[in-house]
């Protein structure tokens, strides 16, 4: 029997804990505090970090969590990661690593930062599990810090071409304010609506909208719907000049971007 346990950290930060009762792995712990107090809550043994990508609020608490546990920390090979940070045990695109008993592979989704990861494990207890990172968020996607709008879309591609029952376990709690902007998107999507609903409640009530699926996804997330013909007729008005599908995907990343 596996957990999958949200620590929430910051101001909307998911710090993603596996646990089988006794061997926990973490997910881009930014702060080791809540962590660390999990851990103990549980009387877990933290065997391993997996880091998706170089920003503060993804790695900032390796340094206490690996002094604390002794775990290891995985990273993609492509991604450069703060010198804290310390040594890693580096991931290629495809790589395959066994942690709780369980496969993860690394998939490469360069956009959000130059080298960014996501980890797949598609026979996990329950279900397919994804990590995403800052790659895929519900109803949204990361922004284009370091990558192109055509490396982001070939990113949410591979991800969006996993099975439809994977659970996206993404690393911010977006969701109510990506699902805005894609009603404003697709004002005719009833799914948008009905999950801005579900959402709504689950916020109201201080619970997380996370994970999501990537079934649930393909249906509501803009960033994965950017060919079909909704909306490329509204990204045409956004945007007249954007004549392809990276040029429109790229108008709507940048109509997000000043979407209030
Ligand atoms: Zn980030
Ligand atoms: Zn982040």
């Amino acid at each position: 029997m596996h957990h999958l346990i949200p620590l929430p950290a910051f101001q909307d930060n998911y710090l993603w804990l596996l646990h089988d009762g006794r061997d926990a792995i973490v997910v881009d712990p930014g702060d080791a505090q809540p962590v660390l107090r999990f851990l103990q809550q549980h009387q877990l043994d933290l065997k391993a970090v997996l880091l998706t990508h170089h920003h503060a609020d993804h790695c900032g608490g390796v340094p206490e969590l690996r002094a604390a546990t002794g775990a290891a920390v995985h990273a993609p090979a492509a991604e450069a990661l703060p010198a804290a940070v310390g040594p890693v045990l580096a991931l290629d695109d495809g790589e395959r690593i066994e942690l709780l008993g369980i496969g993860f592979e690394l998939i490469a989704v360069p956009g959000h930062t130059a080298g960014h990861g996501a980890y797949y494990a598609a026979r996990a207890p329950g279900g397919p599990l994804l990590f995403c990172g800052d790659t895929l968020f519900s109803a949204g996607c990361g922004r284009l810090f370091e990558g192109t709008p055509a490396q982001m879309l070939a990113s949410l591609d591979r991800l969006a071409a996993l099975p439809a029952a994977t659970r996206v376990c993404c690393a911010h709690e977006y969701t109510l304010s990506n699902l805005h902007f894609a009603q404003a998107v697709e004002p005719g999507n009833a799914d948008i609506g009905r999950h801005l609903e579900r959402c709504t409640r689950l916020r109201q009530q201080g619970l997380p909208t996370l994970p999501s699926s990537i079934d649930l996804e393909r249906r509501i997330n803009p960033f994965l719907r950017s060919r079909l013909p909704p909306v490329v007729a509204t990204l045409a008005q956004q945007d007249p000049l954007a004549a392809d599908e990276v040029a429109r995907f790229a108008a709507l990343r940048e109509w997000k971007n000043g979407f209030r």
